[in-house]
């Protein structure tokens, strides 16, 4: 049985990712593309938007409708939004996906009250291989212990903004407390002048800008003598697609709550 699915958000970067991720799975089939009112792909086929040949299914600005026929909705679109979609997706009954980043407390109110009714994935990153990198991060920071040096490296694209990466940060906090220290007191961002010798309780992380890296993350532990390096390597947003509809694909089988990435991929807490 294939579960029917419903993208919101899908004339975007990330939504006609999903549209493709979605159409390459045996196990889903696209059951509606929703956008938002005025955009001008409304009305145009779903499949010419990531660049594939027709699906059958227009692009539509009708959530409602589109929850109504899915058995579960992914959203990547924008955080303004996310209260409209959890409103929607709880009128219907249907599990949901939140690829979208972003939202303020009224949409995580929103996704607290839809988690009570269905299935709830959030995750600020689908992507399996970094999630699986979080978990191996931590557990190699725990077992190696306070005898090795924890450092995060990160680069990116020429035209990325932000730095650290939201990955990097996450990272870091992961790591600080897998060492058991609290974040906010031992994460330094870069380093620069006479900042004198590393103390124990620290967890460096560095940004590298440059060229068209898409995204890379690597975890150093340093110790005397040996040194261990746990890394992930994007090649390109469809990671993210692919995760996601893995994710949906988890949703239509579980029982109402909140979830992320990690649960979806059995691993344990
Ligand atoms: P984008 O701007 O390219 O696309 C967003 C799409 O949402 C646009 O087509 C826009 O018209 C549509 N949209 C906006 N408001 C809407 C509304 N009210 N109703 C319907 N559609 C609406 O952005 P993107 O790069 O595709 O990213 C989308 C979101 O996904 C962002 O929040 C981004 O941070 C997040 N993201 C998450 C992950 C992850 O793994 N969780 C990965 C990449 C991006």
């Amino acid at each position: 049985m294939t579960a029917r699915i419903a993208v919101h958000g899908a004339a975007g970067r990330m939504g006609r990712e999903v549209v493709a991720a979605v159409r390459a799975h045996d196990e889903a089939t696209l059951v509606a593309a929703v956008d938002q009112a005025g955009a001008d792909v409304i009305g145009k086929d779903a499949g010419l938007l990531s660049g594939g040949g027709t699906t059958g299914v227009e692009v539509t600005a009708d959530l409602a409708s589109a929850a109504a026929k899915a058995d579960v909705v992914i959203d990547f679109s924008l955080a303004s939004a996310t209260p409209a979609v959890a409103d929607a997706c709880k009128r219907h009954e249907v599990p949901t996906v939140v690829g979208t980043t972003g939202f303020d407390e009224q949409g995580e109110a929103a996704l607290e009250t839809l988690a009570s009714a269905v299935p709830v994935v959030v995750a600020p990153n689908f992507s399996q291989g970094v999630t699986l990198l979080f978990h191996l991060a931590a557990r190699a920071a725990e077992l190696l212990g306070p005898g090795f040096d924890a450092e995060i490296v990160e680069m990116h694209h020429r035209r990325k903004v932000d730095a650290p990466s939201g990955t990097a940060a996450r990272l870091g906090d992961v790591v600080a407390r897998a060492k058991g220290l609290e974040p906010a007191d031992s994460v330094v961002h870069g380093r620069s002048g006479h900042v004198g010798a590393r103390p124990d309780a620290q967890v460096g992380v560095m940004a590298l800008r440059g060229g068209d890296v898409v995204g890379e993350h690597t975890l150093v532990l340093a110790g005397e003598g040996e040194r261990v390096e746990l890394g992930h390597r994007a090649g390109d947003r469809g990671i993210f697609a692919r995760g996601a509809v893995r994710a949906a694909l988890w949703a239509v089988r579980q029982r109402p709550g909140r979830y992320d990435m990690a649960d979806v991929m059995g691993i344990p807490r």
